[in-house]
């Protein structure tokens, strides 16, 4: 059962599972430091398909933040080639950018990024505002996402009368509610105990299996585990690329969806 179905008028993805949804060639980001410069990624080579569950790991420094912000389109390449659907990033101006990030792209971030004053509803509503979705679609697609993280029943409360993994859930969902060809998450787990970092990468698990493209930058192996692929960085290159089989294959919760 894919939420894609269920969702009324629900815009079909035109990329199918398999196919490349990510392409860098060659991605070079410098950034200028006092008269001097910064080379923050080096000639990256990097294609992930549709349908993907990716870890991006490495040390401190080493570029993982600077390849997120990229990969999400919240900034272009100095050098090199990055193509999202097809579409080559680097030459797109901000609006074409804040339009891709989205529609495209769903972010949930190590801190949440809720608005306080907001209910969860009402968080995960955003999106679809922004986007320009008329209310009945909106309430039908808030509801249906807030159905996948397990949370109608705090729908009215604010991120201040939840827990931080319910908060947590609340950002997953708002990433989800537009049904973006990508979700992408920066330590999704940072601010979380481990009992509750469990919870949230389940509910990534959930999400995965429901044929969403996944990508999560951690440097915890635990973390990584539940992804089918890992990309280490060091110094601004790959330094590996290794497909593993993830701790929640098979499992009955992934085999119940
Ligand atoms: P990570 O997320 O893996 O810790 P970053 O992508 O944040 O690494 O940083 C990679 C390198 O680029 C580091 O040397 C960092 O100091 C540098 N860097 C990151 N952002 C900027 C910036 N806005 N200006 C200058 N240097 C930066
Ligand atoms: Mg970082």
């Amino acid at each position: 059962m894919s939420h894609a179905a269920e969702v009324p008028g629900g815009a079909a993805h035109e990329v199918r599972p398999g196919e490349p949804l990510i392409e860098f060639e060659g991605v070079e980001k410098v950034y200028p430091m006092g008269g001097e410069e910064v080379r923050a990624l080096n000639g990256i080579q990097l294609l992930i398909r549709r349908g993907e569950y990716i870890a991006i790991m490495g040390p401190s420094g080493s570029g993982k933040s600077t390849l997120m912000n990229l990969i999400g389109c919240l900034d272009t390449p100095s050098g090199g080639s990055y193509r999202f659907k097809g579409i080559e990033i680097s030459a797109l101006g901000d609006d074409e950018l804040a339009r891709i990030r989205n529609r495209e792209i769903g972010f949930v971030f190590q801190t949440f990024n809720l608005l306080p004053r907001a209910d969860a509803f009402h968080n995960v509503e955003l999106p679809l505002i922004y986007s320009g979705r008329r209310p009945a679609e909106r309430r039908d697609r808030v509801w249906h996402a807030l159905e996948l993280v397990g949370l109608t029943d705090r729908a009215h409360h604010r991120p201040s009368e939840l827990s931080g993994g319910q908060r947590q859930r609340v950002a997953i969902a708002r990433a989800l509610v537009n049904e973006p060809s990508l979700i992408l998450a920066d330590e999704p787990t940072g601010n979380l105990d481990s009992k509750t970092s469990a919870e949230i990468m389940r509910a990534f698990d959930e999400i995965h299996a429901l044929g969403n493209t996944l990508v999560v930058v951690t440097h915890e192996e635990d973390i990584a585990n539940h992804a089918h692929r890992a990309v280490r960085l060091m110094d601004g290159r790959v330094s590996s690329d290794e497909v593993r089989t993830p701790r929640s294959h098979g499992s009955s919760e992934s085999s119940r969806l």
